[in-house]
């Protein structure tokens, strides 16, 4: 791959990894039993009981968006890891290069087309 695409791609990575941690800071702690994870915050909007619901019905918005946030800036770090490393844009499973069309629309993308469509149709 041309390495002016991947210094781009790179510095996309870099930008989106810092604006996903933004927003996990926003409604997420850290998780101090655990390693650079974070915990989705339990919202404080009174005791009465419609309040208490809506705490949950937040906090369950909150865990489900946490979870998303922390599944991309894995996949992120990833990308950044496998760009150092010099392997970037190789498809996990069957170690061809990912379509370059692909990986500029989702640059932390770990597999190629062919095997994403298998994946998806064997499930
Ligand atoms: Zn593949």
């Amino acid at each position: 791959m041309n390495p002016e695409i991947i210094e781009k791609i790179k510095q996309d990575l870099l930008a989106k990894k810092s604006q996903l941690t933004k927003e996990l800071a926003d409604f997420t702690d850290l998780d101090e039993h655990g390693k650079n994870n974070r915990v989705a915050q339990m919202p404080d909007y009174g005791s009465e009981s419609d309040e208490n619901a809506q705490e949950v019905e937040q906090y369950t918005t909150n865990l489900a968006a946490d979870k998303v946030l922390e599944k991309t800036l894995n996949d992120i770090n990833q990308a950044l890891k496998s760009i150092d490393d010099g392997d970037y844009g190789k498809c996990k499973y069957c170690g061809n290069e990912i379509e370059e069309k692909r990986l500029l629309i989702r640059p932390f993308s770990s597999s190629c087309v062919a095997c994403k469509t298998k994946l998806q149709n064997g499930n």
